[in-house]
C-alpha cells in the first residue's frame, strides 16, 4: 500500500480569522492504522478532505509514496473516505452499490460479481447481493460502505467516525472487523474518532489534534500512561498535575515534598503528572502522601472515583474494587507513588500567531 506525509498543512476557510490546520505534519507508515483524535471543530475532517482532494491546503504538501498529491484529481488519488452515514444508493441492490466503483471504470460484469462475492466474504455478510439497503441493519449498511470503498483496492483507507451512530455491542464487532480486514489487506488507514477507546482499541498509533496541530502522536499505551504534554495529558483523562521545584529527586510543591524519578530532568521548575488510577487514597500518612480532604465518592461498577480537596488542588482518584465509599468530608492522604509520576512539558502546543 501507501506510505502518506503530511507536511505542515495550513487551512484556513473563507471568512474565518482562525486557521483550522496550522502546521499539521503527521507521517503514516504503509499499511499502519493511524487513529486521529481530537475536540469536536478541531479540525479533523478538514484534514481527510484535504487527503482526498475535496478541499486545498493553503500552504503544505501531501505525498503518497514521496510523491505529492496535489496536482492529481481527487478521484484519481487512490484514497477513500468511509463516513458516520453509510450513504448506500437506496434504490441498488447490495451487490449493485459494492460494485459501483468497479462498474464506474468498466470492469466487466462477471468481474464486478465475483469481486462483490470476495468483498462480502471479506466483510462477514456472503449472500446478501440481492438486498436492497433498507433491509439491512445499521452495523450491516456500514460493512457494505466499507466493501465499497475498499472494491477499488484504494491506497488509503480514510474512516471519518464510522461507527458513532451504531450501538456499543455493533460497535465494538465492527471495530474488530476493521482492525482484521485493515490488517489482512494490509491498507494505510486513518481513523477519525473523539472515542478514546476505540482509538486505543483499534491503533497502531494515535495522534491528538489540537489548536490545528499534533499534540502528540505515539502508540497507545505510550500515549495513554506517559503523555508528552498538558494538553495531551488532559485527553487521555489525567487530570492531577503536580508543579514545584525539583532538587535531588524530591519535588518541593506547595503542599509537601514528593519523591520523584526524574529521569536527567534537571530543571528547577518542573511539572510532573500522574494518572487517576495510580492514585492511592488511604486514612495514614506515609510517603508522597498529602493530607486532604473527602468532597465527592462515586461507585462506577470497576472503581470507585474518589474527588478530594488538597492544599488547592482538585485531585481525582480511581481505586479499583473491592474499595470502600468514604463519606463526604472524611480527612484522608492522597498517595502520588513514586513510580507513576512522570514529568511532562507544560508547553503544549504552540498556539496560532494569528488568533
Ligand atoms: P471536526 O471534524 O474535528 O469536528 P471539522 O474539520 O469538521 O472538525 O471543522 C473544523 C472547523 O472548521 C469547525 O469550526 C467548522 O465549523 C469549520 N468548517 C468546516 N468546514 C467548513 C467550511 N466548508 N467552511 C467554513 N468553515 C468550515
Ligand atoms: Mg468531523
Amino acid at each position: 500500500m501507501a506510505h502518506i506525509d503530511l507536511i505542515s498543512l495550513t487551512k484556513t476557510y473563507p471568512g474565518r480569522i482562525r486557521p483550522v490546520l496550522d502546521g499539521f505534519s503527521l507521517n503514516i507508515a504503509s499499511g499502519e492504522l493511524v487513529a486521529l483524535l481530537g475536540p469536536s471543530g478541531s479540525g479533523k475532517s478538514t484534514l481527510l478532505k484535504l487527503i482526498t482532494g475535496i478541499e486545498r491546503p493553503d500552504t503544505g504538501d501531501i505525498h503518497f509514496d514521496g510523491k505529492s498529491v496535489l496536482p492529481v484529481a481527487p478521484n484519481k488519488r487512490g484514497a477513500v473516505l468511509m463516513f458516520q452515514k453509510a450513504y448506500l444508493f437506496p434504490f441498488l441492490s447490495v451487490a449493485e452499490n459494492i460494485g459501483f466503483g468497479l462498474k464506474v471504470q468498466g470492469e466487466s460484469p462477471k468481474t464486478i460479481q465475483k469481486e462483490v462475492a470476495r468483498l462480502l466474504d471479506i466483510i462477514g455478510l456472503p449472500g446478501v447481493e440481492k438486498r436492497k439497503p433498507s433491509q439491512l441493519s445499521g452495523g450491516e449498511q456500514q460493512r457494505i460502505a466499507l466493501a465499497r470503498a475498499l472494491i477499488v483496492q484504494p491506497h488509503l483507507l480514510l474512516l471519518d467516525e464510522p461507527l458513532n451512530s451504531l450501538d456499543p455491542a455493533v460497535r465494538m464487532n465492527l471495530q474488530e472487523t476493521i482492525r482484521r480486514i485493515q490488517r489482512e489487506l494490509k491498507i494505510t488507514t486513518i481513523l477519525v474518532t473523539h472515542d478514546l477507546s476505540e482509538a486505543m482499541a483499534m491503533a497502531d498509533r494515535m495522534a491528538l489534534l489540537i489548536n490545528g496541530q499534533v499534540a502528540a502522536v505515539d502508540q497507545p499505551m505510550r500515549l495513554f500512561q506517559q503523555p508528552p504534554n498538558e494538553a495531551a495529558a488532559r485527553f487521555v483523562g489525567i487530570t492531577t498535575f503536580l508543579k514545584g521545584s525539583l532538587a535531588h529527586g524530591t519535588l518541593r510543591t506547595d503542599y509537601g515534598n514528593l519523591m520523584v524519578n526524574t529521569n536527567g530532568h534537571m530543571a528547577n521548575s518542573a511539572l510532573f503528572a500522574i494518572r487517576p488510577e495510580h492514585i492511592q487514597v488511604q486514612q495514614h500518612p506515609g510517603q508522597n502522601a498529602i493530607p486532604g480532604k473527602v468532597v465527592g465518592c462515586m461507585y462506577r461498577g470497576e472503581h470507585i472515583e474518589y474527588q478530594i480537596a488538597a492544599s488547592g488542588l482538585a485531585i481525582r482518584a480511581r481505586v479499583p474494587m473491592p474499595a470502600a465509599m468514604v463519606p463526604h468530608g472524611e480527612n484522608v492522604f492522597v498517595v502520588f507513588p513514586q513510580e507513576y509520576l512522570f514529568a511532562i512539558n507544560e508547553q503544549s502546543v504552540r498556539h496560532s500567531s494569528t488568533t
